[in-house]
């Protein structure tokens, strides 16, 4: 049986004073994590803070990109090794809006995996089609080239700890979720996807999570699916009363 796990990404939302209340209000209140996994990926500036003001709890904390290299002349970057520095346990990697707005390409998010599990950091590895791919009927095809270039040169023990997020990026933000059937069915491809490249324990162990206009209203349904292991989640993770609800379904 896999556990859910649910990941607030906040963005680029929330103030430090925000940011510090939201964990405030949700800590005690965190489901155990022997039932679900809880997340919250925050802006790379509060990472320390939210870490320490968290660590009592099972709530635990996560970036949204990193660099792959530890340390460099990359200005304004953050490294695996001062993730991991500041105990993060969690970074989001190729996310649609990173590699639409900041090239990131296959490639780099390949090395970010490996600077990722390098440091204890476990990877949630974005994928996902454009509307136009969708109504092509490429879907399917899109994701598993996504999903193959992330995993290149990873043993099958390194990819069962990984998880993989599922957003359509039509569905991101909009409040057009896929279906639940849908979004089944492309998780069951990547789950396929990954048979093909390790087997079939590995395939069974690694978590897939659906992302796109998740909500307290739908998430239900969406987990009740086969293949979708949890949520990432962007707007609806912003509130704590709504996050928490997220949490109760799971
Ligand atoms: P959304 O964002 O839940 O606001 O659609 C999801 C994401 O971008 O991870």
């Amino acid at each position: 049986m896999r556990k859910p796990i649910i990941a607030g990404n906040w963005k680029m939302y929330k103030t430090f004073e925000e940011a510090i209340q939201f964990v405030d209000a949700v800590q005690d209140k965190i489901p155990s994590n022997d039932k679900v996994d809880a997340v919250v990926c925050a802006p790379a500036l509060y990472l320390p803070t939210l870490v320490q003001v968290a660590s009592e709890s099972e709530l635990a904390i996560g970036a949204q990109t990193m660099h792959y290299e530890n340390e460099g002349a990359f200005t304004g970057e953050v490294s695996p090794a001062q993730l991991a520095s500041v105990e993060v346990d969690y970074v989001i990697l190729g996310h649609s809006e990173r590699r639409e707005y900041y090239n990131e390409t296959d490639e780099a998010i390949n090395k970010k995996v490996a600077a990722a599990l390098a440091h204890n950091i476990v990877p949630i590895i974005c994928c996902g089609e454009t509307l136009e791919e969708r109504e092509a009927g490429t879907t399917e095809q899109k994701v598993a080239h996504q999903i193959t270039a992330a995993l290149a040169g990873f043993e099958a023990q390194e990819v069962e700890h990984m998880v993989i997020a599922y957003e359509p990026i039509w569905a991101i933000g909009t409040g057009k979720t896929a279906t639940a059937e849908d979004a089944n069915q492309v998780c069951g491809a990547i789950r396929a996807v990954i048979k093909e490249l390790y087997n079939a324990e590995t395939a069974a162990a690694v978590r897939i999570q659906y992302g796109g206009s998740v909500k307290p209203e739908n998430i239900q349904e969406l987990l009740s699916k086969e293949h979708i292991d949890g949520a990432l989640v962007g707007g609806a993770s912003l509130q704590p009363d709504s996050y928490l609800k997220l949490l109760e379904a799971a």
